[in-house]
């Protein structure tokens, strides 16, 4: 494994990029990046009951709370580890115009050998360069093979081959025989595959396609592309949409589970075809799944056990499939792992600034832009307590066309303050669709994200600040709306995580109903009244 690290820099000085999935097929096959190549990531779970424990009745003071998530983090990412040197320079500063930190490049949380392992886009969702499974068999005799052989070959961590040997018989009955496109893949290969994909496209559009390398799972050993061998006949590329509505799709998606593999990558209720689940509506731009971090894939399988299969499938049954509820792997592992929020931010690149995380504190592509997370995996605390400036109704100018009432609300933001959905604003300013509270029966418990989805929750997440409105009166402030720009919303108000609020003094608008009596505004932080805000009135 050392000898091969050792050359991974050759390789990727090399121009074999568009060297396409690692181990795909035995004799070393086509070129072309998959697409899939990036699937590794995918996490996700929110709106869920444990979210909501941790941040009820959170009236303890920032520091407590820091103090707490540092410590439910630690145990619930892994330990940190820094790599000797980092992996895939290529994708180091000074390379290009986008990014990766060193700090990011180094760091790492997962330990592999987890069936349940949480890889994904984020930081806290990175294996080590140096990882590769050490009980690999090829998936041609299911011999053992060491991590240098599964350059040659296509191997699977041996407990997945004995998952799929059956799974494989059964689709072979069914009569259709598989086709496997890509199985295991080293660090090194990954890092050459993502390069590929930017060669193919341009970097932005292949963090969206193809995993960092690090944090694929494919890295895994126990994670497949399969499709059948008619589909491989079928096109230029397996990796091409459809397969999900072709029988064997879907049997693969009823029946899978059954030997203990399971689908990381779904489509995103919100994007579901209203009457097919599997494709995606036409209606609306499909960006990536903010639960997983990309698009969905049909093909991409991850063996995690028969009864971690069992277990999921019902937990995802029971959750409402077609609901934005509906749970993903990811959600369903940090649930056991008593994490919050149904996803973590992706790495601080360049391309997702607003919307990413870091390790490295003092520098990253984003610089103050990002989610600065330590080696705990929890965030950082920010350098200060947030201020309630001012608040009033906006001028006829700045509402423009909204029907309802909107808000004016100033705001002083500390570095590395945290906040959460829902991401309101006025149209026009970046959001698709619904850009705020239309009406009265759309607060914060029940915000439609989207035209045409139902609506949702975002429980309150620990440490996270929102400007919070309500009727004068008393009572719970019903709109709560986060501090980020408003085009983060049009990605991420379909999940409910923790992101960077922009730092400084910021003027926010809030479109809210049409409410004509007095209002009250004030700061809320992780769901109750921030320690020291205000309430202001606003005739
Ligand atoms: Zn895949």
């Amino acid at each position: 494994m050392l000898a091969r690290l050792m050359r991974r820099d050759e390789f990727v000085g090399a121009v074999a990029l568009l060297a396409a999935s690692a181990c795909v097929e035995k004799p070393r096959a086509a070129p072309t990046p998959s697409p899939d190549a990036a699937q590794t990531v995918a996490p996700a779970p929110s709106q869920t009951a444990s979210s909501d424990a941790q941040t009820r009745g959170d009236a303890r003071t920032p520091v407590d709370a820091e103090v707490d998530a540092a410590t439910a983090a630690a145990a619930s990412y892994g330990a940190f580890r820094r790599s000797p040197r980092a992996g895939c320079l290529a994708l180091a500063k000074g390379s290009g115009p986008r990014w990766l930190a060193e700090a990011d490049l180094r760091g790492s949380f997962v330990d592999g050998d987890d069936l349940l392992a949480l890889v994904n886009r984020s930081p806290q969702g990175a294996l080590p360069p140096d990882y590769a499974p050490r009980d690999m068999v090829d998936i041609a005799r299911f011999q053992p093979r060491t991590p240098a052989d599964c350059d040659k070959y296509q191997c699977i961590r041996r407990e997945a081959g004995d998952g799929l040997r059956p799974l494989l018989a059964a689709m072979a009955r069914e009569g259709f025989p598989a086709h496997i496109d890509s199985v295991y893949r080293s660090y090194a290969m990954q890092c050459q595959t993502f390069q590929g994909w930017v060669k193919r496209s341009e970097f932005c559009a292949a963090t969206e396609q193809s995993a960092l390398p690090g944090h694929s799972q494919h890295q895994l050993g126990t994670t497949i592309d399969l499709f059948t061998q008619a589909w491989k006949a079928g096109g230029a590329t397996v990796f091409r949409q459809g397969f999900g509505c072709t029988k064997p799709g879907r049997w693969l998606q009823e029946h899978s589970w059954e030997f203990g593999f399971v689908f990381p990558y779904p489509i995103h209720p919100d994007d579901l075809h209203e009457k097919d689940d599997c494709v995606a509506r036409s209606d609306h731009v499909v960006p990536i799944n903010p639960k997983t971090g990309y698009r969905y894939e049909h093909w991409h399988l991850r063996y995690i056990g028969k009864e971690h299969a069992a277990a999921f499938h019902a937990a995802l049954l029971a959750s409402g499939p077609r609901s934005p509820s509906a749970l993903t792997l990811e959600q369903w592992i940090r649930g056991r792992r008593g994490l919050v929020g149904d996803t973590e931010l992706p790495v601080c690149d360049g391309c997702n600034c607003g919307a990413c995380s870091t390790l490295a504190s003092a520098e990253s592509a984003c610089g103050g832009r990002a989610l600065a997370v330590g080696e705990s995996g929890a965030a950082l605390p920010a350098s200060g307590a947030p201020t309630l400036v001012s608040a009033r109704r906006a001028t006829d100018a700045e509402a423009g066309k909204w029907a309802g009432t909107v808000l004016a609300v100033e705001v002083d933001v500390p570095e590395r303050t945290l906040t959460q959905p829902p991401f309101v604003g006025l149209p026009g300013a970046g959001l698709v669709g619904m850009p705020g509270f239309a009406d009265v029966g759309t607060t914060t418990h029940a915000f439609v994200p989207l035209p045409k989805t139902a609506p949702r929750d975002y429980p309150a997440l620990p440490r996270a600040l929102r400007v919070g409105a309500r009727a004068a009166g008393g009572g719970e402030f019903v709109y709560a709306a986060g501090l980020a720009d408003a085009a983060v919303g049009s990605v991420y108000n379909r999940a409910n995580l923790l992101v960077p609020a922009p730092v400084g003094k910021k003027v926010y608008m809030l479109p809210l109903p049409k409410l004509d009596g007095p209002l009250e505004v004030t700061l809320l932080l992780g769901g109750e009244p921030a320690p020291g805000a205000p309430v202001l009135r606003v005739n």
